[in-house]
């Protein structure tokens, strides 16, 4: 096989081209798509933690951007099997909406890399392949750094930094103050924000800071080995995220009559009255089971053997039957086309709770258990249930 000519990235010199003319190279179909190397491409394949581009060739879709750095060409995979002559020239373009997003979210990542840089915070991975990007922190950071770090960053993007693009061998790298080593040798991608930052990257950038238009810190996560993840969002992205956000805490200040401002206090508010309505509920509950305890003791004598219409009460009065000494409860209901069956025996009544279990579930078809006092259980067969409360009650005597 002959060696083909290298992909020029055009991307590397002009990152605000949108469309462009080519001529193919190689052109093979694979897995029902075709793959094409071009002569040249402003296409920018996935690299470096930022996604590949997206868009139009020969009125094809390109689903993928392929190309290693340490590979001479770009591959694009265009949607459908259906070849391409080899030395024809080709026009394509980009989803320039994604590229420009991907920009804003890469040129802040420079931006908040350098303000961490500032705090002594050195940036080990990146990644801004997905809605929320993220760099990892070799130290653990605090949140007055985090609010530092925004507060810089947004002050370099408001800066309206110019920012250049171009090579250094490495044999002259060490003249430009670069914030990390580089990981490739040779000629050195060097990005340059102004006198903010210098960085090696292969990426695309905006041509000047203020197009970011914003960085906002999300949140931090612990990682491995003690560094600290940092999730952000830049650009539209930002605003996206305040729209949504604003809405909300607006929509929550009409429900609750009042201003955006008091939405937390009020929440905070609801919130411990509801766990105060919750504990006077539970103590009302317990109050109620135990008046029916008595009235049924009352009525049946020391064994009551009920089927009950409102199972979630069931549990509160096992609780308030098992305070019974003497008493012993057995209860029943259908919940879902299941029989539940509940026992309590209070103390000095002379049964096991669980032993007087397993004569019911017999006639259900359930399965349960217990301890001596309280036992629970339920079966597939509620028709059986009528059945069962009257096999406990005859085995109480
Ligand atoms: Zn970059």
């Amino acid at each position: 096989m002959t060696e083909i000519a290298a992909t020029e990235r055009l991307y590397r010199t002009d990152s605000y081209a949108r469309e462009m003319t080519a001529t193919v190279l190689t052109a093979n179909a694979l897995h029902g798509n075709l793959e094409v190397v071009l002569d040249r491409t402003i296409f920018y394949p996935t690299a470096g933690g930022q996604s590949n581009d997206l868009g139009m060739l020969e009125g094809r879709k390109v689903l993928d951007v392929r190309g290693l750095k340490s590979e001479t060409t770009v591959v694009h995979v265009l949607e459908g099997g259906a070849p391409l002559e080899i030395g024809s020239s080709v026009t394509g373009s980009i989803d320039w909406a994604r590229r420009f997003d991907l920009m804003q979210q890469h040129t802040g990542e420079h931006i908040l890399g350098q303000a961490f840089y500032r705090l002594e915070a050195h940036v080990i991975a990146v990644n801004m392949e997905r809605e929320i990007c993220t760099l990892d922190l070799e130290q653990t950071i605090s949140e007055e750094m985090v609010l530092e770090a925004e507060r810089t960053a947004n002050q370099a993007i408001w800066a309206g930094h110019e920012i250049r693009c171009y090579e250094v061998h490495d044999s002259e790298i060490s003249s430009v103050p670069l914030r990390r080593t580089p990981k490739v040798s040779g000629m050195i991608r060097v990005v340059q924000i102004s006198d903010y930052d210098f960085s090696a990257c292969g990426g695309t950038h905006l041509k000047n800071s203020s197009e970011v238009g914003m960085v906002k810190i999300l949140r931090l996560e612990r990682v491995k080995g003690g560094a600290t993840r940092v999730h952000f969002i830049c650009g539209e992205r930002c605003l996206h995220d305040y729209r949504f956000k604003h809405e909300f805490a607006a929509s929550l200040g009409l429900k609750y009559s009042t201003g955006v401002e008091n939405v937390p206090a009020r929440t905070e508010a609801m919130l411990e009255e509801l766990t105060q309505s919750k504990r006077d509920l539970g103590n009302l509950r317990s109050r109620f089971a135990e008046l029916q305890i008595n009235a049924w003791l009352e009525s049946d004598g020391s064994v009551i053997a009920r089927e009950l219409e409102d199972a979630t009460l069931m549990n509160d009065l096992v609780k308030a039957c098992a305070a019974k000494s003497g008493a012993i409860g057995i209860f029943g209901a259908r919940v879902e086309g299941r029989a539940m069956l509940a026992i309590a025996v209070g103390t000095g009544a002379n049964t096991n709770a669980g032993e007087l279990l397993k004569i019911g579930l017999e006639q259900v078809e359930g399965r349960g258990g217990g301890k001596p006092d309280v036992a629970q259980g339920s079966g597939a067969k509620p028709e059986g249930l009528t059945a069962a409360l009257e096999a406990m009650r005859q085995a109480c005597g």
